[in-house]
């Protein structure tokens, strides 16, 4: 019995040794091994042992670096990123995006696909498993080594089982368990996460919050919800699910919500909510600079914000009061050095963000308020980002590593 105890803890130390080797070397490349073994308090015998490891992976590679105050050229070590492919999918309600980047964050491809509605679950998966195997097909034959998968989706992700035990678009009679099945149809390690909670990871790994301890990020999409970064970590608690903030009642007179409630922030912030708003004022026959009930979408809408269409301009406002409500309580609770928002919407953010912040002000701790700052998202490939940083997760903690290198 202690033997077996003794024997997991010499594992974990070792994928935890590994993994901060790895992450040193990623983030501060290029780096040297007197550097790495300063810096991570690992004796020089133990990184020396590490980083041959992840040499012979080809997960890193030495450079020649020529030192400042001449002489001898000492030896460096960076990661290597081109080489390895993620595969990622985003399962969303209507399509599904599936793309390869490398570690260097370059997309090789990225194709969305259409869904057909009233699919079955078996359906929708055998539809997935045969646009995957085709693209992982594809990349081998042009020789790039794949190291893992990594899939969103707009639903509940149990992280201890890797099943899916809702999706918002399907009837799911018991959890999902489509990441078993990708993993035995590609034979690789495969990461499932929830979009939202994904990107907010993302960002902290690539974005706005990656010099931040603790941060919020709101995604307004199809949905409304949040994802939370504490001490930079994502926060899943221990029901896994969190930060669904788009079903906080903000108007009790309010539409019907998905969820049954009333009412609900997403009925009135998130891009069909706000399209449907416009498309009836237009219809009553209000009328909008350049918006017509032929390009009703939240592109044109948002221009017309930024133009200063009075009528818009005020809805935005009101959009901003709404928004405000609901993250008042967020900074109150978590008291965040940042929020960031994430959508379509943020085009508008010069009329959003003071409606915003105005009712933050209003609604919350005013020494909080002062020490959050609202931002909007610029991530880039935002579809498809939150999978790439859940396998990142995974090589930066060790999970991924320790498969790796048992390969
Ligand atoms: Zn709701």
């Amino acid at each position: 019995m202690n033997q077996q105890i003794q024997i997991v803890n010499v594992d974990f130390v070792k994928q935890a040794n590994g993994a901060l080797v790895y992450r040193l070397i990623d983030q501060l490349g290029p780096i040297s091994r007197i550097q790495v073994s300063e810096m991570s308090g690992l004796a020089a015998a133990s990184v020396t042992k590490i980083t041959r490891n992840l040499l012979r992976l080809g997960l890193i590679k030495e450079v020649a670096q020529q030192q400042s105050t001449g002489g001898r050229r000492a030896t460096s070590i960076v990661a290597e990123r081109q080489n390895f492919v993620c595969l990622l999918i985003r399962l969303g309600r209507t399509s599904v995006t599936i793309a390869a980047m490398n570690l260097a964050t370059e997309v090789l491809f990225k194709r969305k696909y259409q869904l057909q509605t009233e699919q079955t679950v078996e359906q929708l998966e055998q539809y997935l498993l045969e646009h995957i195997r085709r693209s992982l097909s594809e990349l081998q034959q042009n020789d790039y080594q794949i190291i893992a998968c990594g899939i969103t989706v707009p639903g509940f992700v149990d992280q201890k089982s890797n099943t899916i035990r809702f999706m918002p678009q399907l009837n799911l009679q018991k959890p999902w368990k489509l990441a078993e099945s990708i993993q035995q149809l590609i034979q690789l390690p495969v990461f499932i996460g929830h979009d939202v909670r994904a990107l907010a990871l993302a960002e902290s790994y690539f974005g706005k919050t990656r010099e931040t301890s603790d941060s919020l990020l709101l995604r307004i999409h199809r949905g409304v919800a949040a994802g939370i970064i504490l001490n930079r970590e994502l926060f899943s608690g221990s029901k896994n699910n969190l930060g669904e903030i788009g079903h906080t009642q903000v108007d009790p007179l309010g539409k019907r919500c998905k969820c049954g409630n009333f009412g609900c922030l997403e009925t009135l912030v998130s891009n069909q909510a706000i399209e449907d708003s416009v498309r009836e004022l237009l219809q009553q026959g209000h009328h909008c600079d350049g918006v017509t009930l032929q390009n009703c979408n939240l592109d044109t809408i948002c221009a017309a914000v930024n133009q200063g269409d009075p009528l818009l301009v005020e809805l935005f406002q009101r959009l901003g009061k709404y928004i405000g409500q609901v993250l008042a309580v967020c900074i109150n609770v978590l008291n965040p050095e940042k929020i960031i928002l994430s959508g379509q919407i943020t085009q508008a953010k010069q009329v959003l963000f003071p409606a915003i912040e105005k009712a933050l002000q209003a609604m919350a701790l005013s020494d909080f308020v002062q020490n959050t700052a609202l931002e909007a998202s610029e991530l880039a490939h935002d579809d498809i980002i939150g999978a790439f940083a859940l396998i990142k997760r995974a090589l930066w903690n060790g999970e991924l590593l320790v498969q790796l290198l048992e390969d």
